[in-house]
């Protein structure tokens, strides 16, 4: 039996965070509003310390750790921004940090993690394992595992940024928010089960990983390869058990959206609300207007996830 985290987890997680992570801006768009016929709330996480949502958790794990540990040190894989997250989080409580990512991921995701005092140890996502590195560099050198979304404390602090939309927007009859991994869809859940009883919770998947709707749809976890998809922090191969145990019992539905969707909402985010959201952070309005049918009247929060793409990635997708 594992032991799911609790909205008490994320009060706590919001209580460790509070001073630390930004409470980020809630931001609206008379345009989109008009667009979808709804009341749309955008949570900005994009403009979140290190440019992501993440920060929450991996700095929620982090300070949750013992003294001794915390003077061992930490280690995490990613794809990107839970390194960072990770990376920064250790940085500010003083723990060495020892960072697995693909040697694919965005430069700038790379560099970032460096610069916070990292170290950084690269792999092929293609062909290795990076569950396995992190767990022989947790043995070799004592240093404690973060995983970037199967994990209490990592879920709790997630569940954060909407348990601030809530509270400074109120009710909310939809709420959409990403799913790599599923921590933030199930923080996210968490938070509006218990501030917003009614509110239909819907996560969003790159249409090329499928895996977490499939895994709801089968009844068990669905692995997959790592998806070719511009949504370069929802390339997860599967869901882990606390989220998918939590998504089972918590969403209304998982929803997919289409690279060109992402890249639409990306340019109507960069042109009409003056914010770079990167392609993941877009799943959310993307799935939205899929549904504009069912939203009409609604209060509709929506979780812009990050903001951390490259500048000339960004300029290439928006064919500027
Ligand atoms: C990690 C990440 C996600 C997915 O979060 P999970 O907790 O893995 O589901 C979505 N958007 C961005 C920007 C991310 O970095």
């Amino acid at each position: 039996m594992v032991t799911l985290p609790t909205y008490a987890d994320v009060e706590a997680a919001a209580a460790r965070i509070a001073g630390v992570a930004h409470k980020t801006p809630v931001l609206t768009s008379r345009t989109a509003d008009d667009a979808l016929g709804a009341s749309l709330f955008f949570k900005a996480e994009n403009l979140q310390r290190m440019g992501a949502f993440k920060f929450r958790g991996g700095y929620n794990a982090v300070a949750s750790l013992s003294p001794a540990q915390r003077k061992a040190g930490v280690v995490a894989y990613s794809s990107g921004n839970h390194a960072q997250a990770v990376a920064l989080a250790a940085k500010l409580l003083g723990a060495p940090a020892v960072i697995v990512m693909p040697h694919d991921a965005p430069a700038a995701k790379v560099a970032a993690t460096r610069g916070y005092g990292a170290e950084v140890v690269l792999y092929d996502r293609y062909t290795e394992d990076r569950e396995a590195i992190g767990a022989r560099l947790s043995a070799e050198r004592g240093l404690a595992l973060i995983p970037p979304y199967n994990h209490v404390d990592v879920i709790a602090g997630q569940g954060t940024a909407v348990k601030e939309l809530i509270e400074e927007v109120g009710p909310l009859d939809y709420l959409f928010a990403p799913v790599g991994g599923g921590g933030l869809i199930s923080g996210s859940a968490l938070a509006a089960r218990a501030l917003s009883p009614d509110c239909r919770v819907i996560g969003v998947e790159p249409e090329a990983g499928n895996d977490a709707q499939r895994s709801l749809a089968e009844g068990r976890i669905v692995h997959i390869d790592t998806p070719k998809t511009i949504a370069d922090g929802a390339q997860t191969q599967h869901i882990g058990d606390l989220t998918y145990a939590i998504m089972k019992r918590e969403l209304a539905e998982i929803r997919t959206a289409a690279d060109a969707e992402l890249v639409e909402a990306m340019g109507f985010f960069a042109t009409r609300m003056k914010i770079v959201v990167e392609p993941t952070g877009c799943l959310g309005l993307a799935a939205a207007k899929q549904i504009k049918d069912r939203l009409k009247g609604k209060r509709v929060g929506i979780v812009l996830s990050g903001g951390n793409v490259d500048m000339k990635r960004f300029s290439e997708l928006l064919g500027a």
